[in-house]
Order: structure tokens, then C-alpha cells, then sequence
């Protein structure tokens, strides 16, 4: 038997040898046994049924859920020789009839079908009548709705089984391998006390990596550029998403298709074949793209957002390298991802226990983000594949040449904050209190007189959030499965804090400002040079750097919250707001920044100016280190209102310096007047003075001196 599965492997397919655990199942299933196999994405399924199904007598059934692809998988078998065809609702009704003559006539080895046919009555009947000696279930994870895929039409697959007249051999076929799914899979299909092969998920010639705090579209585009011969799938959350990459890449002059559930039927085919094809080199999609794709070159998966769970990233990924060239898997991690996962997990109408499964699944996705340990070894275990490897040398974190940091006093601040917060408070608020900051929750909370306030004053918000994140992937802390997940110590972090043992991490270095943000900063400064040129002026006129910088660093959208930047008055404001506000707005958007992005200062900076009333924005100016010229131009407001916007303010008891107003050499000769003449009259008091002493300056000597 065996040789004769060789032979069809040269003969048909032109490969010399089987791939580990193609050949065992073969035999499996030509021994009669019901066959379970579990491989990794890529590792070569189909031909564990095709084989068969030349060998058997009769016809093979072929259930898949890829209705799209069916059409190419038959046009490929056709082309290796393999008279095949298949059954969907792509289909006529007297097409369908004359497959099913045909196959009664004996002219197909191979049938694929849609599982929604199966639950049709006029085809179970018609059905019956053809010798089925192989039922091959592809994707057969799509029974279980603890898969991420499923069907409820693979439920009808059991019930079929039942009702034909002589029980087949049944083989199911799936890349998920965890308990849950693999159990459903056995009694939901009916499997008949199966043999189970399950292949090694390691996929060697992948390599991981894990990117976050950096800017998406800049990596991107910089990784794109750089590998634009080859061809790869970006794959982004939402359809939203995928339109903005697309249309940006697109823009960009990049080979380039899109795919998403919102498409029209045509367009996704369209870009699809194109894909396949190599016309088009980049495929941006949700992950409505690519199951069965049988693509071999795709040399890189970028997930631009974090995926809902491991198997569903991993399958994904895994559409990566199947030709067992090196690929690279990478994942870009953005704070606002477990948002959006779990907000599309409540919307769903999974009952709590499923909602509860799902939620955990994608906390354990969200670790393996944070881990700072072999990224390889975290999702081989994930799998339920022990290793003894500690590095595999080909993933961010064995590569990291970050040192291996003893990190325990760090930990033990955390853990005690939990602790001190009785562990009932999230990521967020913790971090904020071991940041010292002066955030209204805490406040509320009397936070701020904890021992532990401001313990991590030094680090940024962003940094001590991942601390604590890689600390929860590491099993020292875990959060609560409730809607609002709640920070607890685990036993390992208990032992940290009695300190029985110490906490060793790969701590990234601290270089890059994680706020700042350079492709903003181009794209402002590349506006700036078109108005610049428009107006003939030097562009520095326009904004200065240091204005462009606050701006890449805080992404204002608002008019309000643009006033805030320095070197923003209101004139320029008017001039170049609305060009600016474009160009920021559409950046927030492509980038998912929202106010909640922004650093809490620049955000209550923000909330102050939409509610200041118009002598507290001139101070903030003033403050910033603008002169009353300049706020006055800024503001086209003559400078002696601003001056009385100071000394409002002053007389409203904000901190004003006056100082910058009063020229030293005089302030002892202005107090001295006005002991001789008194503060009532100005006029007479600048009468008095010589004349480069302005109005402000003996204003500010009045105020300065409590006058
Ligand atoms: P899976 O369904 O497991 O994701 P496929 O069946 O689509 O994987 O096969 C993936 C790729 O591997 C295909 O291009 C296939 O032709 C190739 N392949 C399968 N078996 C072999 C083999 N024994 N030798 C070489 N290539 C193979
Ligand atoms: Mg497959
Ligand atoms: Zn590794």
C-alpha cells in the first residue's frame, strides 16, 4: 500500500518524500480507522486524504468550509491528474444534478462539498446512491464553538454519517490542537474510537516577533519597502482598518489587494486570485482571508493588531512559509487591541460560559504579547507541546540582546501596590498610582497618600503598564476573568514580595519615547513646507520645530486642544489650523489614537483651554514663555488687554511671574515712585519714569509687590 501512496506522490505531485506524520495517516485511513489529525497550518493535510482517496474504490467526500477556493483545489487537482470536482451553492441546480450523474457514473475520485448541502434532503438522497468509501473532514475545528471558527453547519456532518447505508471511513483534518476542540471534534463528527496523530506544531522556519510601542504604519511601510519583491498578508482588525492600510499602501504605488467580509463577492475573489497569482504582492485583510489558502511563497504575516486567541494567530501566521523557506511572523501590539477583542467578544450573543472561555483566551494572546521569554516555546506549549529549549534562537525575545535583568526590587513596588490597593483595581490604575499621578481617580480614591505612590515615579505610564503586563504573562500576578479584569498576586508573586525568590527579565532598553512619534512629525513638517512655499516664507515662519515636535508628541484633533502647543496662538491658529488639524486627525484615525492615547497631562491641558475663559489662555501663553507681543499677535488682542489678563489673573490668585516683565535695573526706581506717588494712577506714575519703562512693567511691579 504504501509504495503504491509513493508512487502517487511522484506520479501526481512530484514530491519525493512524505513530511512527517503524512505517511502514518495514510496508512491509518487505509487501514480502515476512523483518523484524527492535528498539523500545523502548512504541514500538508490534503494530500493525507487525496492519496487515499485515489487508492479506495469509489469517491472521496471532501466537507470544507472554503467555498471560495473549492473551484481552484479542484482546477489543481484536475491539473495533477485527479479527476475531481465539487458541490456549493455556487451552483445551479441541474449543475448539481449532473455532477451527482456524473459521479454515479464513476467519473470523479474526489467530491468537495459545503456542509450546508449536507443538510439538504434532495441531496442526502441523490447522494446515497455512490459507493463513499472516504469522508474527509477539512477544517474540522469548525464543528466546535470552542474553535475560532465555527460553523454550525458542521454540526450536520454527524447526522449524515448516520444516515448513509454504509458507514465510510471518516478522517478530520484541523491545525487546532487544544483538549476542548479536539473532544468536540471526536463526538460532534462521530468519530469511531479514531486514531489521533498529532505532528510536532513547531514550524522552524518561522521566525516570531513581537513588536509594541512602536509606531504601526512606520513599520510597516519601513518593513514593506524593504522586502518589496516578496509577497505577504497584513492582516488588521477591522474592515476599517483594512480600507485605510489598503488605500495608504495603495497610494503609496505599493502591489497591493484588500479582503474583508464587506466586499463584494467579485472584488474579493478578484483580489484573491490576484494574490494567488503573484500580480499583486501585498494582501491587506481581516481574518476572513486565507483559510486554505494554499500559497506557498508567502514570505511574512504582519498582524497589525493582536488577534482574539492563540489559535487563531497561529493559524494565520502559519500562512507563512509553507514551503519551509525562513519567514517572519510578526505581531504589532497596540494598547487599544484587548480593547477592541474584548468589546467584539461582549457583543457576541456567546452564553457567559463561552464568553468567559473566549475572554481568557485572549488574556493568555495578550501574555504571549508581553512575555519577555521564547515566544516559540510559549506558543508550543500554548499547543501542549513540551520542550525542553529554553531559546530557540529565531523570535524577538532570544534574539532581544537586551541583558537579563534582576528586576525584583522593581516587582516587589509593583506587587506591594496591588497589595495596597486590595487587589481590586485594573492595569491601569496601578500603574497610574506607581506613577505618582495626580489623575482624578486616584485622588478621588486617596490614593495618593499610599506607601506606595509614586514608587515608579521615574518610568513613563506606558512603561510601567508593560512591566506589569510581562509580570502577569510570566504568572507572578493574573487578572480576574470579570468584565473589568482586577489585578491579583499569584503565588509566584507572593513568593517575590516574602523574597524567597527573584524576578530576572530581558527588560527593553529605555531609548525610545514611546509618545513621540517621528512619521508625525514628517507629515507635519512636509505641511509646513507646502504652506511655506505657498506664502513664500521661511518655513521656520510658519511653526518652529519645537511646535511641530509637541504636536507629533500629543496629536491634538481638536481646535481647543491645538491651542495648547506651543507656539499655536490663535492667529496662526486660524491661518494653518484647519490644514494642520487635517493632517493630525486623519493620523489619530489611521493610528487608533484616541483622547485616552494621549498622556494625561496634555489631556487635562486640553480639558483647562476648552474651559478657560479668555484671561487664563492669554496667562498659559504667557506661561510657556510667549511675550505679550507675541500672545498679542497670537491672539489679535491689543497688548494692554493682555496685560490686564495678567494682572486678572493675578488678582484671581493664579501664580503669575512677573519678572520676565520687569527690567531689573528699574524695579527699584518704579517701587520708589510709587511710594512718592502713590499706585492709584498709572499715568502719573509712567509720567515719572523714564520713558522706555512700558505700562506692563509698572503693572507688573503693582502686582509683584502686592500694590
Ligand atoms: P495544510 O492543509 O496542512 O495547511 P496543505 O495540504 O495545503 O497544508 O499543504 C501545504 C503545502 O505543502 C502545499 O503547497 C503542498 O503541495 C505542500 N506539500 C504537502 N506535502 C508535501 C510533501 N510531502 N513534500 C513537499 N511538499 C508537500
Ligand atoms: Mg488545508
Ligand atoms: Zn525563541
Amino acid at each position: 500500500m504504501l509504495n503504491a501512496a509513493l508512487k502517487i506522490l511522484k506520479q501526481h505531485y512530484g514530491y519525493t518524500t512524505f513530511r512527517p506524520g503524512q505517511e502514518k495517516i495514510i496508512t491509518s485511513l487505509l487501514g480502515n480507522k476512523d483518523t484524527l489529525a492535528i498539523m500545523p497550518t502548512g504541514a500538508g493535510k490534503s494530500l493525507c486524504f487525496q492519496i487515499p482517496a485515489l487508492l479506495l474504490p469509489g469517491v472521496t467526500l471532501v466537507v470544507s468550509p472554503l467555498i471560495s477556493l473549492m473551484k481552484d483545489q479542484v482546477d489543481a487537482l484536475n491539473g495533477v491528474g485527479i479527476p475531481a470536482t465539487f458541490i456549493n451553492s455556487s451552483l445551479t441546480l441541474s449543475q448539481v444534478n449532473e455532477r451527482i450523474y456524473n459521479a454515479k457514473c464513476g467519473r470523479y475520485k474526489i467530491i468537495y462539498i459545503a456542509p450546508e448541502r449536507l443538510e439538504s434532503d434532495s441531496f442526502q438522497a441523490a447522494i446515497k446512491v455512490l459507493t463513499i468509501s472516504l469522508l474527509a473532514i477539512d477544517e474540522a475545528h469548525c464543528v466546535s464553538q470552542w474553535g475560532h471558527d465555527f460553523r454550525p453547519s458542521y454540526r450536520a456532518v454527524g447526522s449524515f454519517i448516520a444516515s448513509l447505508p454504509n458507514r465510510p471511513i471518516i478522517g478530520a483534518f484541523t491545525a487546532t490542537a487544544t483538549t476542548d476542540v479536539t473532544q468536540d471534534i471526536i463526538t460532534l463528527l462521530a468519530l469511531k474510537n479514531p486514531d489521533v496523530y498529532m505532528t510536532g506544531f513547531d514550524r522552524e522556519n518561522l521566525s516570531f516577533t513581537v513588536i509594541r510601542g512602536e509606531n504601526k504604519q512606520d513599520f510597516t511601510l519601513k518593513y514593506i519597502t524593504a522586502n518589496k519583491e516578496q509577497s505577504g498578508i497584513i492582516y488588521a482588525a477591522t474592515r476599517k482598518e483594512v480600507d485605510n492600510l489598503y488605500s495608504l499602501l495603495y497610494k503609496k504605488g505599493y502591489s497591493v489587494g484588500k479582503y474583508h467580509a464587506g466586499l463584494p463577492d467579485k472584488e474579493r475573489q478578484h483580489y484573491q486570485e490576484q494574490f494567488i497569482y503573484d500580480n499583486i504582492s501585498i494582501m491587506v485583510a481581516t481574518n476572513a482571508f486565507g483559510m486554505g489558502i494554499d500559497k506557498s511563497n508567502v514570505r511574512y504575516v504582519i498582524h497589525y493588531n493582536m488577534p482574539k486567541n492563540m489559535e487563531a494567530y497561529y493559524q494565520e501566521a502559519g500562512r507563512a512559509g509553507r514551503d519551509g523557506e525562513p519567514s517572519e511572523c510578526m505581531l504589532l501590539f497596540g494598547a487599544q487591541d484587548p480593547l477592541l477583542q474584548r468589546y467584539l467578544i461582549e457583543q457576541t450573543t456567546f452564553d457567559t460560559d463561552r464568553k468567559t472561555n473566549e475572554l481568557s483566551k485572549l488574556q493568555t494572546m495578550v501574555d504571549y504579547c508581553h512575555t519577555p521569554e521564547c515566544l516559540r516555546k510559549f506558543i508550543l506549549s500554548y499547543f501542549g507541546e513540551t520542550s525542553d529549549i529554553t531559546e530557540c534562537a529565531n523570535c524577538s525575545n532570544c534574539k532581544d540582546d537586551n541583558e537579563l535583568t534582576d528586576i525584583t526590587l522593581d516587582a516587589q513596588k509593583i506587587f506591594s501596590c496591588v497589595m495596597r490597593v486590595k487587589e481590586r483595581y485594573g492595569t491601569t490604575l496601578i500603574a497610574s498610582v506607581l506613577k505618582g499621578s495626580k489623575d482624578k481617580k486616584v485622588l478621588q480614591l486617596g490614593f495618593d497618600s499610599l506607601s506606595t505612590y509614586g514608587l515608579l515615579k521615574n518610568y513613563t505610564l506606558p512603561e510601567i503598564r508593560d512591566a506589569i503586563n510581562r509580570l502577569i504573562a510570566t504568572d507572578y500576578l493574573m487578572l480576574t476573568d470579570s468584565e473589568y479584569p482586577v489585578v491579583k498576586l499569584a503565588p509566584k508573586g507572593v513568593a517575590v514580595l516574602k523574597n524567597q525568590t527573584k524576578v530576572w527579565q530581558k527588560v527593553p532598553k529605555r531609548t525610545q519615547k514611546i509618545t513621540a512619534d517621528n512619521s508625525l512629525f514628517s507629515l507635519l513638517r512636509s505641511l509646513r513646507k507646502t504652506i511655506a512655499d505657498r506664502e513664500q516664507i521661511p518655513p521656520y515662519l510658519v511653526f518652529a520645530d519645537s511646535t511641530l515636535k509637541e504636536m507629533s508628541e500629543y496629536c491634538p484633533t481638536s481646535y481647543d486642544a491645538l491651542l495648547t502647543i506651543k507656539g499655536v496662538g490663535e492667529s496662526k491658529r486660524k491661518r494653518y489650523g484647519d490644514e494642520f488639524l487635517e493632517v493630525l486627525q486623519q493620523y489619530a484615525l489611521a493610528n487608533n489614537i484616541q483622547s485616552s492615547n494621549l498622556s494625561i497631562e496634555s489631556k487635562e491641558a486640553a480639558v483647562k483651554v476648552q474651559e478657560s475663559p479668555s484671561h487664563v489662555i492669554s496667562l498659559e501663553l504667557y506661561q510657556k514663555g510667549h511675550s505679550l507681543e507675541e500672545i498679542s499677535q497670537m491672539r489679535k488682542l491689543k497688548s494692554l488687554t493682555i496685560q490686564d489678563h495678567l494682572v486678572r489673573c493675578y488678582q484671581e490668585g493664579h501664580p503669575v511671574n512677573w519678572d520676565a516683565l520687569i527690567p531689573p535695573q528699574y524695579e527699584k526706581l518704579i517701587l520708589s515712585k510709587v511710594a512718592q506717588l502713590g499706585a492709584e494712577r498709572l499715568k502719573i506714575l509712567k509720567d515719572a519714569l523714564p520713558e522706555e519703562i512700558s505700562y506692563a512693567a509698572i503693572k507688573a511691579v503693582l502686582c509683584k509687590h502686592n500694590r
